[in-house]
């Protein structure tokens, strides 16, 4: 395959065929650096050399009642997790007022749920509909399967973005999750987006799947038509039922992001959560094909730390655009 001539045709507006995403991740290491480079210039073409930096906050955390096996948030395993109920308006105000002092554009909240109550979702909706009253801030909310009306109830409050993976193929699902469907999951993705919002919508490398799973999950998401595609790599929680799954390679981890960047050419795809264990020295290399990463941890792992990963980017060369918090 000629990786530049495949880069040239996306930049002219080809989508490519699953073949061809599958001929990215099958590339020997060899070509790595050649995949890297093609991808850098669809993410160039539409994202510059500029790099989105986010930062989770936790609403609610380590008391949920599903059974996702790569999940330490899950309460069917044993973990360390720490563990609070559903933070108050006040709290998630003083959340997004810390967001907005930081110079934060996007203030998100995460809630480690099956899916909201109604009285949840009442609560969320209170507190976006101040946080817009009183901060210049776009609202991301991630709060599990939605019912029907719980969507419309949030976009009607402010919510811009919806954040839901699908985590990996619909084949390989029902390995991970039991106490949910695959489908369960589109359909959240499918009601934040028919209410108005916008979806983020990725999933996680290193779960014991193949590799055309992650061309099936970025095919998906395709679909779907996300707007935002957080790509994880499996970073074993203790406790759970992948604790001993053996990490990715680097270079395959590269190859998957570079492959999510060719079917996704102008969305915001996120390299997320495992960057720093999985990726190791490597980790700058995969802003050449993501635009985006997150900073100063994930929601029950820590990061390299903020202020390494503003060296990190000024090193590498790249120019941090905004912060999400
Ligand atoms: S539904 Fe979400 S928070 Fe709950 S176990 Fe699954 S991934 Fe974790």
């Amino acid at each position: 395959m000629n990786w530049n001539e495949l880069a040239d045709r996306v930049i002219d507006g080809h989508r490519i065929t699953r073949e061809e995403a599958k001929s990215i991740v099958d590339a020997p290491d060899t070509e790595l650096l050649a995949v890297l480079h093609a991808a850098y210039r669809v993410r160039a073409h539409h994202h510059g050399n500029k790099v989105r930096v986010h930062v989770l906050q936790n609403a609610k955390s380590g008391v949920c009642p599903e059974d996702c096996a790569f999940c330490s948030q899950s309460m069917k395993y044993n973990n360390d997790v720490e563990q609070y109920g559903m933070q108050s308006t006040e709290e998630l105000l003083e959340g997004a007022k810390k967001a907005y002092e930081k110079g934060a554009v996007t203030y998100c909240m995460v809630t480690a749920t099956r899916g909201p109550t109604w009285g949840e979702v009442d609560r969320i909706c209170d507190a976006v509909r101040q946080i817009k009253e009183n901060y210049d801030l776009d609202v991301c909310a991630s709060l599990g399967l939605l019912k029907e009306g719980q969507a419309e109830k949030l976009a009607e409050a402010g919510v811009d973005r919806y954040n839901h993976n699908l985590e990996t193929s619909s084949r390989h699902f029902p390995n991970l999750v039991s106490t949910h469907s695959f489908e369960d999951r589109v359909a959240t993705v499918t009601r934040a987006k028919q209410a108005g919002m916008e979806a983020c919508c990725g999933g996680i490398i290193g779960m014991g799947e193949d590799k055309d799973d992650w061309v099936e999950l970025a095919f998906t998401l395709r679909e779907l038509e996300v707007e935002s595609v957080p790509v994880n790599f499996l970073n074993p929680r203790p406790g759970t039922p992948l604790d001993r799954s053996d990490p990715p390679r680097p270079q395959e981890c590269l190859k998957a992001l570079a492959m999510f960047r060719f079917v996704h050419p102008s969305t915001d795809v996120r390299v997320a959560g495992g960057r720093e264990v999985v990726l190791g020295s490597m980790q700058p290399m995969a802003l050449y094909a993501a635009n985006s990463f997150f900073t100063d941890g994930y929601l029950t792992t820590s990061g390299q730390g903020e202020s390494d990963d503003a060296v990190m980017l000024r090193e590498a060369g790249f120019e941090a655009e905004v912060v999400e918090a």
